[in-house]
């Protein structure tokens, strides 16, 4: 009788009896709804900005043909919403690799230090565009860890891009590595990671949510920042390859702090 589950019955007579088996198809049944959640979000998100692509293209063969000025703008607008659709399928191509490598385990030794230093580098100019300073608070010495560093990358891109997208101009960010006792099954030590930003914060109701795959507190910023709602279900599935956890603190108007722990 309760809510939310699946059964599937089977009844089979016997000699003198009749034998019936429940089978619990819970989760089954919530893996296909999440599947079908997914399909439709992916479709969604894919239509909107097709729609807005063709409704230029017919204004530019129809009533704007001659007029260049609405031409230009029109043109623009196609370009951002054809780059929208680039972004959703790169994230969406990202998600499936990382989930499809999730059970095998990275072996390469990564040093944490190095890539931290070569992805600020990296965003620098959109730090700049966004006039957000990105400090970093390192260990003098490498941070290594058995990992997959093209992965660990995405991470922090993901992690730094949504603290200078969500924070505002004159804002820093500050991303920090250093040791940790961490406990797990395998109690042993670790590596902390964090990425902290001094913007307008999330809602703590949002919090348990935000790795879900386009879960988002405000659709309209996101989208307005050319955000795809991915971003963060993609940095949960690569922290799990890792073995690793992902904490994420934030108050309304405080700033946000996401913070992984990683075991050597
Ligand atoms: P998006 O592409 O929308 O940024 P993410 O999965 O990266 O998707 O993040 C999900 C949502 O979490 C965002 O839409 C935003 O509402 C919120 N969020 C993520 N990082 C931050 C941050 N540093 N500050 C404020 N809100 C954030």
């Amino acid at each position: 009788g309760a809510q939310d589950t699946a059964f599937r019955v089977y009844v089979r007579p016997l000699d003198t009896s009749v034998l019936v088996t429940f089978v619990d198809e819970t989760s089954l049944e919530q893996a296909g709804q999440m599947r079908r959640d997914f399909v439709a979000n992916v479709s969604h998100e894919l239509k909107t900005p097709l729609t807005a692509l063709i409704g230029f293209i017919e204004t530019l063969k129809g009533p704007a043909k001659n007029d260049e000025g609405a031409r230009d703008r029109f043109l623009s607008i196609m370009e951002t919403e054809a780059s929208r659709m680039n972004r959703l399928v790169s994230d969406l191509l990202s998600l499936s690799r990382v989930e499809a490598e999730e059970r095998v385990r990275p072996t390469t030794p990564v040093d944490l230090t190095g890539l931290v230093k070569s992805t600020i580098h990296s965003l620098s100019t959109l730090a700049e565009d966004a006039d957000v300073q990105i400090l970093s608070d390192l260990p003098d010495e490498p941070a290594i860890i058995a990992g997959d560093e093209d992965q660990l990358r995405q991470v922090l891109v993901n992690l730094i891009e949504n603290a200078i997208k969500y924070s505002g101009a004159g804002t820093t960010v500050t991303v920090s590595v250093g040791p940790v006792s961490y406990e797990t099954r395998l109690k042993g030590d670790g590596i902390r990671l964090s990425v902290k930003d001094s913007g307008a914060g999330i809602d703590p109701v949002h919090l348990p949510r935000l790795t879900e795959r386009f879960y988002r507190v405000d659709s309209h910023r996101s989208r307005e920042k050319g955000g795809t709602g991915l971003g963060l279900a993609i940095v949960k599935h690569i922290v799990n390859r890792h073995r690793g956890r992902i904490r994420i603190e934030s108050a309304r108007g405080a700033g946000t702090e996401v913070t992984i722990l990683l075991p050597v």
